[in-house]
Order: structure tokens, then C-alpha cells, then sequence
């Protein structure tokens, strides 16, 4: 397995190789959250397939009621929506 890899967001493609662990500041743990500065969409880290991917829909609604991931989306929307990049 190469070190290092990327994770590719399931949303719209983009390559997201820092992301942001919303949990704390270790490196992210499998079946954690991420969402994606790209697109704003929250994926899952699966570190058995060393990949992101879609949520299922008890993840969803998990996510939906996490305060955190709220702000976070939110942060999201207010910021990364209006720029470009
Ligand atoms: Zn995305």
C-alpha cells in the first residue's frame, strides 16, 4: 500500500490529500468524517480500503445530528462556497 496516498472525494473527484480530522487532530480514524474543501459533501475514511467514501444513510443521519460536523458544513457554506479554487 503506497504511504501518503491521497483520498479522493466520492462527491465530485477532487483529490484531498491534507484533510481535516473533525474528531481531533490525529490522524483520521476509519469510519471517521471528512468533508470535502472542494464540494462541502461529507464522505467516510475507509482506512480498510484505504479510500473515502459515499456514507451510508445511518452515517447520513449520524452526521446530520454530530454538532461539530454542523458547524463545519455550515463554516463551509459561509466560506468555501463563495471563493473559487
Ligand atoms: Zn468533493
Amino acid at each position: 500500500m503506497p504511504q501518503g496516498s491521497a483520498f479522493v472525494c466520492p462527491h465530485c473527484g477532487k483529490t484531498n490529500d491534507t484533510h481535516d480530522n473533525m474528531r481531533s487532530d490525529a490522524k483520521p480514524k476509519h469510519g471517521d468524517a471528512s468533508l470535502c474543501i472542494g464540494c462541502g459533501q461529507l464522505s467516510v475514511f475507509d482506512l480498510l480500503e484505504n479510500c473515502l467514501r459515499l456514507p451510508s444513510d445511518s452515517e447520513s443521519r449520524e452526521f446530520d445530528q454530530d454538532p461539530q460536523i454542523r458547524m463545519f458544513s455550515i463554516a463551509w457554506r459561509a466560506v468555501v462556497r463563495k471563493t473559487r479554487h
